[in-house]
């Protein structure tokens, strides 16, 4: 759901939001013409349709006034990130010292009501800090976009116009029911919103009013906002009485196929394997399954992930994002910190890097489908494959080395 905007604001500064949506609209106008109607034709059918789903004609106007479409949502929209992270990258800057030591000292400030929702739903005070961590940098960082506007962009736009229509009507309601104002109403460029980055769907779903005021407020009411995310996490499976999972250490030879969120064993089957701890004592004797992942490759930590991880996965389903609130979380009680370090050499690729690996596996036959630059679930089984037919350890990681080794295979 989460979707990080470049441009952001400190929750201080809400109250500029206003004088930011009369500056974005005039940014790049040239690319906001791509619906196939014009935008202002376009906005009748959908303020038609919004009334006959019940939301008021006095909601609509006031939400609707001086939306124009934002040229730096679609720039957004469009933009293809030249390199992708590595694991140590995103986890450095994730999980920063500053960010430990804050958590900390939040964990201590908000204890009780991060105990009365721990109460409610289950889900332990230093995960719901680590998810406020990541989000929004602990609500500092909330995204400087006016909701309504940027989803009427996306909405209008031919892209993924339907999955934000349905997105902008439930905006609507929110307003609607009076939840927030529609000047204070802000997100990230593509709607996610408040110290959660809930987008509206979410909330329709899942946020709470945690301080009984009758409003939700996941911008500016920390029971709402904590309430909302114990709720959500609870609904997605979160277990109260698990962590999220744990770094390990493979045995020699360890069989490398194994290690995918796909496969399920239970911590038992895993220590007879000869899965340890990382300080290579027995694995814990608790009753419940988990995978072994390799967020990094062969050459990188194990991980022995629980349900708590899938968890996360459905808040967002990046893997790195899911170790990063997993390891923020253990960080925050002193626990977990890694014993594998970042290699030497490591870095990001870019994409042309990516393209140079696809062009290579498709070349030497292993068909990873139309270079695109991004490693997705296709291009590392297509990478698994090759090299286990060079006999190299199968973690299926897109790697600077294995770039290389790609490059320079005759075939
Ligand atoms: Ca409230």
């Amino acid at each position: 759901m989460k979707q990080f905007s470049p441009l952001v604001l400190s929750k201080r500064s809400r109250r500029s939001i206003a004088f930011l949506s009369a500056f974005l609209p005039a940014l790049a106008f040239s690319q906001a013409a791509q619906g196939a109607e014009p935008f202002d034709v376009w906005l009748q059918g959908l303020k038609a349709e919004a009334l006959a789903k019940g939301i008021s004609a006095a909601t609509l106007d006031t939400a609707f006034r001086d939306v124009a479409p934002i040229g730096k949502v679609l720039e957004y929209d469009r933009k293809q990130p030249e390199f992708s992270q590595t694991f140590w990258t995103y986890l450095n800057r994730a999980v920063s010292e500053e960010r430990i030591s804050r958590g900390k000292a939040l964990l201590r400030k908000h204890a009780a009501l991060l105990a009365e929702v721990e109460d409610k739903y289950g889900v332990q005070p230093r995960f719901l800090v680590a998810f406020w961590g990541l989000e929004t940098n602990y609500g500092d960082y909330t995204g400087g976009f006016p909701v309504i506007a940027a989803l009427a962009t996306l909405a209008h736009d031919e892209r993924r116009a339907e999955f934000f229509r349905a997105e902008l009507f439930h905006a609507l309601r929110i307003l609607d029911e009076g939840h927030i104002a529609p000047a204070e109403m802000s997100g990230s460029w593509a709607g996610a919103m408040g110290q959660t980055q809930f987008m509206p769907s979410t909330f329709a779903g899942y946020a709470t009013d945690g301080d009984g005021d009758g409003k939700i407020d996941i911008w500016g009411s920390l029971p709402d906002v904590f309430h909302s995310a114990g709720h959500y996490l609870a609904s997605v499976g979160w277990k109260g009485d698990e962590t999220w999972g744990r770094e390990v250490k493979l045995p020699p030879g360890f069989d490398l196929d194994l290690t995918q969120l796909a496969i399920k064993k239970h911590i038992s089957e895993w220590q007879a394997l000869g899965v340890r701890r990382a300080n290579g004592a027995d694995l814990p004797a608790a009753d419940i399954e988990g995978s072994v992942i390799l967020p990094a490759g062969a050459k990188g930590p194990a991980f022995l992930v629980y349900q708590n991880f899938r968890s996360t996965l459905v808040w967002n389903r990046s893997i790195l994002y899911a170790a990063a609130v997993g390891y923020l979380a253990d960080r925050f009680v002193d626990r977990g910190r890694l014993v594998a370090t970042q290699p030497p050499g490591d870095k990001p690729l870019s994409r042309s890097d990516v393209i140079s690996l696809q062009t290579n596996l498709n070349r030497l036959g292993f068909d990873v489908g139309e270079p695109d630059g991004v490693a997705g679930s296709m291009t590392r089984k297509g990478l698994r494959d090759y090299q286990r037919a060079r006999g190299l350890p199968p973690d299926g990681h897109p790697s600077s080395e294995m770039v290389e080794i790609l490059a320079a295979d005759p075939g």
